[in-house]
This record gives C-alpha cells, structure tokens and sequence, in this order.
C-alpha cells in the first residue's frame, strides 16, 4: 500500500464517524442523550432544589401511579398561603421527556431569581406554583431507562392477560380525567389512545383532579411533544371555544406563549390552534370546563426541514428548547401577574 493510501484511510477513518454523528444529530437521539433526566434521578433532582431555596419549595407526593405504585411527585414553590395556584405539569405520555427537563429548569429559574429579579420575587409572592414533572412516571421509567423509545400510555394491563405488552397496554392519562368521557369513542384497550375504563379510573389522574379540587389554579398548562409531528409547535385550546370572558383571557395567556416562542426548525413563531378540539376527557377540558381555570396544552417537539418529528433531540437542541420554553412560561405568569 502506497503512503497515500494510507492517508486516506486515516482521513475517512477520521470524517466517517463525524458524518455519521452530524446526520444523526439533526434526528432523534435513542437512548437518550446524557442532559435528559432519568426516572431515578427524580428523587435527587427534586431534593436539589428544595435545597436551592427551603423557604420557598416543598417536595410533594401527590399520588401513586396505577400499577407500579411509583410516587407522582410535585414541586409546591412560591408562598405556601397564597390564594391562587398556577399549576404546570411536564409530561403526561410517555415519551414526551422534553417537558420534564422544562419543569425543572422552570422550578430552578425561578428559586435562583427570586432574590434578584423583582417581577419573578413577586410571582412567587403571590402564587403557589405546582410543578408536576411526570404525572406518568411508569412510562417515563422505560423510556428514560433505555428499554423502549416509544412508551405513551401508563402499565395498566388493558388486554387482561396477566402481562405487560409494553407496546399495547396502558390507558392514554390524558383521555381518562372526568369530562366529555363518554364523547370519547376510543374504547380500543390496544389504541395509543385508550381512554380507560371509566373516568379518572387511573390513579395519576385522580391525583391531579384531588390537587385541583384542594386548590385554587388559576392556570394550568401541559406540556406535551407528540411523536406524530402533526401537531408540533401549536398551542391547543379546551374545546368548544366561545366568547366568554373566561375564554377570551385563556386565549390571551396562550398567545402569550406562542409570542414567546419561536420554532426549532421551520420559520417564525409558536401558533394557537383556533379551530375546535376534541371533546376528550384531557386535562385543558377537565380544567377549563370543570375548574373554570384557564388552561392549555403545548406541543414542543419539532420537526425538521424533511418534515421529520424531533421529540428527542441531542442535548444542545434540548437546551436551547427548555431555555426557550422556560423563558415562555415566565411570559404568560407575568402576564397573568398584570
Ligand atoms: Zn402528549
């Protein structure tokens, strides 16, 4: 072999990894990349930043989830007599992990600039804010863990046959809460969208209807990043829009948000989808038509230019989403704070 031969092997030996590597990291990323939070991080995580500031912040169990009886744990931050609550919860299906990164960089960003930023010293005065960071902590574990990338629904053994298909079991957590249950026609115990056997029959979703019953939200908003890529970067509504005043000011907030953010991938901003929603028992409708609390659901995930779904990016796309979507949840409190 002549001495240039051997040079452009030690070249492409060099450049092929590295093309590879770029390709893959305009994509998803599975397992996940090393800044995504682990199920078994959760604990240490939380109790990280009740430290940050324990005048401000309380570690909550909320409930147990359905099968595995796994803590759903919640973050109380802001004045503990505050009359109004804003509740955030980061993930309700499985796979959607960008919202738990949210949740807790959101919980740190806020307790680190309480002491020096007036506007965020004043929200936490005034509002008890909850944050869930998984209410589905059974299909965060395997997918976080590496097992599977595509987890939606919780370990409810649906089909009945004394085992869990990791592929086809579970109830869709948000299709169980009690409202517009019985519109819902997905009765399908196989359907990634399963909405169980009764209203809040799921014990994450009675969690979340006990919280609600027990304080005062004055908004709630869910973070979500379907797989589908149908619905990424849009701002949905509870359904049956109309004119009230409530309505008008949930739509406002939702603006807000979709102002704040700009797309990963495509051109322009964040968009409120204006059209009408299901009527499903999820939980903008269970808070919106139920709690009378203005409410609603984001879906972050992009896609790129090959209108591929990016829900789980390499950490330095995930970075700049979470600061991106933190920074839009602290536009619309201030915005409610008005
Ligand atoms: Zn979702």
């Amino acid at each position: 072999m002549q001495i240039n031969d051997i040079i452009k092997i030690i070249f492409w030996m060099q450049i092929l990894p590295c093309l590879a590597y770029c390709a893959y990291a305009k994509g998803n990323m599975y397992p996940l990349d090393s800044k995504y939070i682990k199920y078994e991080e959760l604990n240490d995580n939380l109790d990280k930043i009740v430290q940050i500031n324990p005048d401000l912040a309380q570690k909550r169990i909320i409930g147990f989830s359905s099968v595995e009886y796994l803590p759903i744990y919640a973050l109380q931050l802001g004045n503990k007599n505050a009359s109004e609550a804003i509740l955030i919860i980061g993930q309700h299906h499985g796979e959607e992990v960008i919202g738990v990164n949210i949740a807790f960089t959101l919980a740190e960003i806020l307790l680190n600039g309480y002491s020096k930023n007036i506007k965020q010293q004043h929200l936490l005065q005034r509002y008890q804010i909850w944050i869930v960071p998984t209410l589905n902590p059974e299909g965060f574990r395997i997918v976080s863990s590496g097992i599977l990338k595509t987890k939606r629904k919780n370990n409810r053994d649906t089909d009945n046959n004394k085992k869990l298909d990791l592929r086809t079991d579970g109830v869709d957590l948000n299709r169980n809460y009690p409202v517009f249950w019985d519109l819902d026609p997905e009765t399908d115990t196989n359907s990634p969208f399963y909405k169980g056997s009764e209203p809040a029959s799921e014990n994450e979703t009675k969690a979340i209807v006990e919280l609600a019953q027990n304080h005062n939200f004055v908004l709630a908003i869910f973070l979500h990043s379907s797989i589908s890529g149908a619905y990424n970067e849009h701002i949905y509504l509870p359904a049956r829009i109309n004119n009230s005043e409530l309505f008008q000011k949930n739509l406002a907030l939702a603006r807000t948000y979709a102002d704040a953010t700009k797309k990963d991938y495509l051109k322009g901003n964040y968009e409120v989808f204006e059209g009408s929603t299901s009527e499903v028992g999820n939980a903008r409708n269970f808070f919106f038509h139920r709690m009378k609390t203005p409410a609603f659901l984001v879906e972050i995930g992009g896609k790129n230019k090959r209108g591929q779904s990016i829900i789980h990016p390499p950490n330095k796309t995930l970075i700049k989403i979470v600061d991106k979507n933190v920074n839009a949840l602290l536009s619309v409190f201030y915005k409610l704070d008005n």
